[in-house]
């Protein structure tokens, strides 16, 4: 539920209601919309008096949020959510531009890949620690000491790190040792870990699941905001459909549906939706101009050689490249890195 209030409501005026609903055991979350202040209202709403609540002049109204999302909902928070990264803004006009390999593999390429990436405009760097594999045979991933070199890179470039967490065991380590903790599509309706990084207060990455609906998407953003953690941005990594000319299907359509529904930012990751390397720039473009708040590429600095997903890794020069269309884009959609 929620309530609208005039803008010029005094301060005491919205203190009284705020008391008011949190003496019905209520929760009240308070944003500043353009034209009005909203009071989002959490807890058993069944039982408020929409009526009494219309009494107080200030409110302009109430309304009870249909959808099965509250505080992922855009009627909760009109704004758009501006997520701070390590120093970094995404949201609004604010784009990340995160890249780095599939998989941390040595300390000297990371940190020389990192270099060349900030040259050529990231604004982040990705790296996998902890590899949720199809095969228990495939490479796993180095774990914590992928962590630690993706910190070295930190040190030398100033890029914030985005890294994959699979499990509530690990968690306290990505706290102390990432900027962004990535959830990836195998456990984007892993509830008991999505409650856990719900405590915290690290950024999330949240991928959309391989066959899952928006709707359910966004009530795994949802478990994640009903812990108290408001850092959720949302990635869009392609989707399972019958076509398998490329490995999943970019649902680029998921970018004006996820802003409209929700105050959250979106990025796409092109790379796990196309699976091949000579899609992802035309991909990463018309994200941009379907106004993602940001792009997640892996770059390799040779792709033939990396431990894990090579074939869909541009090399450094690939996403210099891209990067300058892609600069060229963003002053278009008045966004910034
Ligand atoms: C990854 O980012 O390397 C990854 C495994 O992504 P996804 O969860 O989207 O498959
Ligand atoms: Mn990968």
């Amino acid at each position: 539920m929620i309530i609208h209030i005039s803008q010029n409501a005094c301060e005491n005026q919205i203190d009284e209601i705020t008391q008011f609903v949190e003496s019905m055991g209520l929760n009240a979350h308070r944003s500043n919309g353009s034209n009005r202040i909203i009071l989002g209202l959490t807890g058993d709403v069944s039982k408020v008096d929409v009526n009494t609540l219309k009494k107080y002049h200030i409110v302009e109204g109430v309304y009870r949020i249909t959808a099965p999302y509250k505080k992922a909902n855009r009627q909760f928070h009109e704004k758009d959510s501006i997520i701070d990264i390590g120093g970094v803004k995404i949201g609004g006009p604010h784009f990340l531009m995160c890249a780095g390999p599939c998989s941390v593999e040595n300390e000297t390429d990371t940190i020389e890949l990192a270099k060349k990436l900030k040259a050529s405009g990231a604004n982040a760097l990705r790296g996998g620690a902890f590899k949720p594999r199809t095969s228990p045979y495939s490479f796993q991933g180095l774990g914590v000491e992928g962590l630690k070199i993706l910190n070295e890179a930190k040190k030398e470039t100033g890029l914030p790190i985005v890294s994959e967490l699979m499990g509530t065991e690990h968690l306290d380590t990505f706290v102390d040792m990432v900027d962004v903790i990535q959830i990836g599509a195998r456990n984007m309706q892993n509830f008991d870990l999505l409650k856990a990084i719900g405590q915290t207060d690290k950024p999330i990455l949240l991928k959309r699941g391989m066959s899952a609906k928006i709707e359910e998407w966004l009530m795994s953003a949802e478990y994640i905001l009903a812990g108290g953690n408001k850092n959720v941005i949302f990635c869009e990594r392609g989707i399972r459909t019958f076509e398998d000319a490329t490995r999943n299907t970019l649902d680029i359509q998921a970018v004006p549906v996820v802003q409209k529904e929700s105050h959250l930012p979106i990025v796409v990751d092109p790379s796990h939706a196309a699976g091949v390397r000579y899609v992802i720039p035309s991909m990463a473009k018309a994200a941009v101009m379907a106004g993602a708040n940001g792009l997640q590429i892996e770059v390799h600095q040779n792709p033939e050689k990396a431990w894990s997903d090579g074939q869909q890794s541009l090399t450094p020069e690939e996403f210099s490249d891209l990067m300058s269309t892609i600069q060229l884009l963003l002053q278009m959609e008045g966004k910034t890195l």
